[in-house]
């Protein structure tokens, strides 16, 4: 077997690897034993703990604070047979939980893939990569996915913040058949998707169950979609007969795609689409006293990193405020949030501060989780990232 370098961790540093996680920080490496200036960034390395046992085979930035994630707990290579075998797991496991071919196959970490995540409509692709590492073995995932996902068409993606992290460049790229018009069907709605510009890898299959569950609640009601997108929620609500629905969203093309989705779903004399700032127009509506039956707020990650926990928990606590001054009596908010660093218990103690301040009274009727193609990692906390609470506000 061809030998990677080798990184050798500090002392008691191989507690978490052994505990089942899957990453390594920099100032848990014995560089005076294993310097990580001689490693090239995203080079495939062999762990081992402070005594020189084989703890796996990883991937390694010498200058990001996240220094190494691991790949494989044997001593194997990581070449396309590698990814062959991940990739039939994890599809494997969706075709089980789904009968229509949209979901996401790979969810990183959870799938045995650190840094990439794949999305799957039908037979077009879309590839996330969040690592110089991911970027690296690149060509073996791609065999891979040829081998395994007989793709028509494969999209890669990398977010800009990884980019700057990891200090790698990519064009959004292409390979296979040429990008035509793509369709994806949740429940009995379709959508129309943007593959290579929408937000992440262009629609968001974590959020299957929350908006299937929403349905119940919408029947002749009014509903407010906040951070729609292209209109996941607002459109679904509106095929479940809610009276009408109103969506904001602050973004030109999610705006103009929802209108073409409105179209595409019989529903465009139902659906007021609004390209405004949320939080504007929630405080124009409290003015109005405009009052709405259903709220929904699915904000983007308003806590990224550690750092921004303060801000991001104001500005939930602020959205709650404002969306719980705007429910009517009897109404039904539901509130999400897809920051990893921020707990669900969090969530519902925003939510406690919101309802004392704005003197509602409030019962929370459902919390739920990603929906199942976004597999928790049982030793990774930060691989549950989705909380939801459907809540009811008491008509007394
Ligand atoms: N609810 C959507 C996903 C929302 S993603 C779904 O289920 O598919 C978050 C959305 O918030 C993005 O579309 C982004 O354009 C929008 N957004 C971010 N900041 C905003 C703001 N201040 N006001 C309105 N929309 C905003």
């Amino acid at each position: 077997m061809r030998m990677y370098p080798c990184i050798r961790l500090k002392k008691n540093e191989e507690r978490r690897l052994l505990a089942g996680h899957l990453w390594i920080y920099s100032n848990e490496i014995d560089v005076q034993h294993t310097p990580l200036n001689a490693i090239l960034p995203g080079a495939l390395v062999r762990i081992e703990s402070y005594r020189g046992q084989f703890l796996g085979i990883g991937y390694c930035h010498p200058h990001t604070l996240l220094s190494a994630r691991l790949l494989s707990r044997k001593e194997i290579p990581i070449d396309t047979h590698f990814f062959a075998d991940r990739l039939k797991r994890a599809l494997q496991l969706r075709e089980w939980l789904f009968q229509t071919p949209f979901y996401r196959v790979v969810f990183g970490e959870s799938d045995g893939i650190p840094g990439l995540v794949i999305d799957r409509f039908d037979s077009t692709y879309v590839f996330q990569i969040s690592t110089c590492g991911v970027h690296k073995l690149k060509q073996e995932i791609i065999q891979a996915a040829h081998e395994i996902l007989h793709p028509k068409t494969l999209v890669f993606r990398a977010p800009a913040s990884t980019m700057s992290q990891e200090k790698i460049s990519m064009e959004p790229e292409i390979i296979g058949d040429p990008l035509t018009e793509h369709v994806i069907i949740e429940n009995d709605s379709s959508f129309q998707v943007d593959l290579t510009s929408g937000q992440k890898t262009g629609w968001f299959y974590d959020q299957r169950n929350i908006r299937t569950r929403m349905r119940h609640y919408v029947k002749n009601k009014r509903v407010l979609d906040v951070f729609s997108y292209i209109g996941a929620f607002g459109i679904q609500a509106a095929k479940a007969s809610a009276r009408e629905v109103v969506c904001v969203d602050s973004s030109l093309s999610a705006h103009e795609l929802l209108k073409k989705n409105a179209e595409l779903n019989g529903v465009e004399n139902m659906i007021k689409p609004e390209c405004v700032d949320a939080f504007e127009y929630l405080k124009q509506l409290k003015n109005q006293k405009n009052y709405y039956d259903v709220i929904i707020l699915d904000p983007p990650a308003f806590i990224k990193k550690r750092k921004d926990h303060k801000s991001g928990s104001i500005a939930y606590q602020r959205l709650s405020e404002l969306a719980l001054k705007i429910l009517n009596k009897n109404g039904i908010l539901i509130t999400c949030s897809c920051s990893m660093h921020f707990s669900l218990e969090q969530l519902k103690d925003c939510i406690r501060r919101a309802a004392i301040e704005t003197r509602s009274e409030l019962q929370i009727l459902e919390q739920h989780i990603q929906a199942p193609d976004h597999p928790i990692h049982p030793a990774i906390p930060e691989t549950l990232y989705l909380k939801a609470l459907i809540i009811h506000k008491s008509s007394s």
